[in-house]
């Protein structure tokens, strides 16, 4: 039987904590019952930092179910994607199976039997997705629908209307806890870590008591961080602008030149004029190309796994 750890990250989450560590013990309790999940199933909730009472709580609640109910407390406030992390790597060698979602229940529990059985079927990654938004506050849909887009024009492939409500196999956390690179971006990593895949669709809710940790300040922070560390497609994009430039100044060229035989113009202008923008261009162009060298060598440090073996057949 497979033991599942359902990973908690929590950060000053002391009104919803317990409300949350009931309703997850009912799915643990409901899902051992069914014969799903064994017994020795469990919550791993990770304190990230928090200041107020969000550990004191964790330990209450360890000590009342202490097989139920774990806790891992991180030394500061690291944020919501190096919390979860930690928690998913502490998880791996303890579990067959791990599902992580926040700690306001706004992501509906309920689908976590499904993604349990997609897992049974032999899936080994399960996104959580979200069917609409209309509980969330109009600011916050449209930003966050423009988020996914523009990640997708800047080439990190994300899963859309996916936060990090997901379900991984231990071989997956396996292959995940490969990638060493600081600059995590769970949403971009999960995808790159290939197997079987597969979605289950809820309705979000409203967060069940407290406030949202994440307002727009360490949104746009997460996305640009997810572009930074993803992709060198920002450079590329210079390179390209460097081209057309100059293209540009040529068609500029003949346009000046052919004003200079007509006669009216000032003396000085057409050279004047084609210098800044060809100069323009091939600056812009010379950026570029030592940026895709940086770019390039970014990439290297990262050491990311190049390939991930799902079975080999010999013998
Ligand atoms: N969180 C965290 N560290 C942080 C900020 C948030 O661990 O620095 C946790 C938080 O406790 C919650 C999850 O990340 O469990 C998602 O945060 P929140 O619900 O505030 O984000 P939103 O749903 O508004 O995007
Ligand atoms: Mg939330």
């Amino acid at each position: 039987m497979d033991r599942l750890a359902i990973v908690v990250p929590c950060y000053n989450e002391e009104e919803v904590l317990k409300i949350c560590s009931e309703a997850l013990r009912g799915v643990l309790c409901d899902l051992i019952s069914k014969g799903k999940i064994a017994s020795d199933s469990f919550v791993l909730f990770v304190n990230d930092g928090s200041k107020d009472r969000t550990w004191d709580l964790i330990e209450e609640e360890h000590a009342l179910y202490p097989k139920m109910i774990k806790g891992v407390k991180l030394a500061g406030n690291v944020g919501h994607q190096f919390a979860l992390t930690a928690g998913l790597i502490t998880a791996k060698d303890m579990c067959d199976v791990s599902v992580s979602i926040d700690a306001d229940l706004q992501d509906d529990v309920a689908v976590i039997e499904e993604m349990i059985d997609k897992f049974h079927e032999g899936k080994d990654i399960v996104y959580g997705v979200r069917k609409k938004r209309k509980t969330d506050t109009f600011f916050k849909r449209v930003t966050a629908q423009g988020f996914y887009r523009f990640m997708n024009v800047m080439g990190v492939k994300s899963v859309y209307n996916h936060a990090d409500f997901r379900l991984m196999s231990k071989r997956a956390l396996e292959n995940f806890s490969e990638y060493k690179e600081t600059n995590l971006f769970l949403r971009g990593i999960v995808p790159l870590i290939g197997y079987e895949t597969d979605c289950v669709y809820y309705d979000r809710k409203e967060r069940v008591a407290g406030e949202s940790k994440y307002p727009l300040k360490k949104m746009l922070a997460l996305a640009f961080n997810g572009i930074s560390s993803f992709s060198v497609k920002p450079i590329t994009m210079i390179t390209t602008l460097g081209v057309v430039i100059i293209f540009l100044s040529l068609c500029a060229a003949v346009y000046a030149l052919v004003s200079y035989f007509m006669g009216h113009v000032e003396p000085g202008w057409t050279s004047l004029i084609l210098s800044i923008w060809f100069l323009g261009g091939v600056q812009l162009l010379s950026i570029g190309l030592i940026g895709q060298y940086v770019g390039k060598t970014y990439i290297e440090v990262k050491h990311r796994p190049r390939y991930n073996i799902e079975k080999i057949l010999s013998d």
